[in-house]
């Protein structure tokens, strides 16, 4: 899709907390363990070049992404740290992943047995991490007889270097700490299974590492909290709270384009879900549910100037109109999402709204909107 470039509407990302973020973590990090940055889907939607050049210079590692495609992207904008792919990459594209010395996760067996002919077909080591289903039910290994298998497959196996050894948890962020622990079990049986010998071990991604679950992971996946938001993130649940400060770096902001009196009796958008019952001043805003402003934000209160004002009707798929308090000029700023965690509109707030979490707000925004970038 187009950038719409030549409308008032856009992602602002300010680097100065995306850095901050980053730094404050790598403080954190226990000797020799490594921060990874997490860009995959375009940096949470934030812009994978500028934020992995921001996180670089903060003192990131290296970078996980999760498709190839994604990892490419960093290797052509002259990245040349580590990449980790943290999805199933097909077999057939392991020589591509190893000629631009991206490493690949390893779902099973299967999948190194097809990866290997093809490398042999062209003489060529893939960087693999083998990835452990410790209970998210998602990829990995999660049986012995296959881990084992696959550990004898690789020794002495020229078509690899096994960079790697992980697994993800399903419920890092939560105060409950029995399926968390369960989950650590069942990696720490995996491990003694090994017979060969990973370079790096590692479990943490944002939530394990800033709730301090003290896991011994030698690299941190640090995804979320690079962007300033709390893992904690279910749906009107308080927050965990983190070890170290988060400093939210997305905003949305417009602009009015329009603004009218309507009189009682007069309808706003499709289907006319919204009457006026007597004069009231009505501001257009130019996003909709194309950028990935979703339908479901009739009635989320957006700040125009110095006021919250109500989404009124439905949300078009370019166009929403507010109700305003009085009549405002057109050009007024309309922050439709804060980068304030202090304000009412901030994203937290918009993911409550919309009964998801901040990571789904963030991703959902997508290349129509502009990103700008603040504080480089
Ligand atoms: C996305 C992802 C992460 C990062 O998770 P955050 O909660 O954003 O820190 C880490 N590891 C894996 C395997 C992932 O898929």
């Amino acid at each position: 899709m187009v950038p719409g470039r030549h409308r008032p509407a856009v992602v602002r990302v300010d680097l100065s907390a995306i850095r901050e973020n980053v730094a404050e973590e790598v403080k954190r990090l226990k000797p020799k363990q490594k921060l990874f940055a997490v860009v995959k889907a375009n940096a949470y939607g934030h812009g994978a070049i500028p934020v992995a050049k921001t996180a670089l210079k903060a003192g990131a590692d290296g970078f996980c992404v999760a498709l190839l495609d994604e990892a490419l992207e960093l290797r052509q904008a002259g990245i040349v740290k580590p990449i980790l792919v943290l999805g199933v990459t097909p077999a057939e594209d392991a020589p591509l992943a190893a000629v631009h010395d991206v490493s690949l996760a390893v779902p099973n067996l299967a999948w190194l047995k097809q990866a290997e002919q093809f490398l042999q077909e062209e003489q060529l080591q893939l960087k693999i991490h083998l990835a452990i289903d410790s209970g998210m039910g998602r990829i990995g290994f999660s049986e012995d007889d296959e881990f084992v298998a696959a550990n004898k497959f690789l020794t002495a196996n020229k078509s690899f270097f096994i960079e790697g050894m992980f697994t993800h948890f399903a419920s890092a962020d939560s105060s409950d700490e029995r399926y968390f622990q369960k989950q650590v079990a069942r990696f720490n049986h995996m491990k003694e299974l090994l017979t060969i010998k990973p370079k790096w071990i590692h479990v943490d991604n944002t939530a394990a590492s800033v709730f301090d679950k003290n896991v011994p992971s030698d690299i941190v996946r640090f995804g979320i909290g690079i962007y300033g938001l709390n893992p904690s993130s279910n749906p009107a649940s308080p927050d965990l709270h983190a070890a170290l400060k988060l400093r939210p770096a997305l905003s949305l902001v417009s602009e009015l384009t329009h603004v009218k009196i309507i009189h009682q009796g007069d309808g706003v958008g499709y289907g006319s879900t919204y009457v006026a019952d007597g004069d009231q001043v009505i501001g257009t805003v130019p996003v909709g549910y194309a950028d990935g402003w979703l339908r479901k934000f009739q009635g989320f209160k957006v700040k125009v100037g110095d006021s919250y004002c109500p989404i009124v009707g439905r949300v078009c798929m370019d166009q929403f109109m507010v109700r305003l308090p009085q009549t405002m000029p057109v050009g007024t700023k309309v922050v439709l999402i804060s980068n304030d965690p202090a304000e009412p509109n901030n994203i937290k707030a918009a993911a409550d709204y919309l009964d998801t979490i901040h990571y789904e707000v963030a991703c959902m925004l997508n290349d129509r909107l502009p990103r700008v970038y603040d504080n480089e």
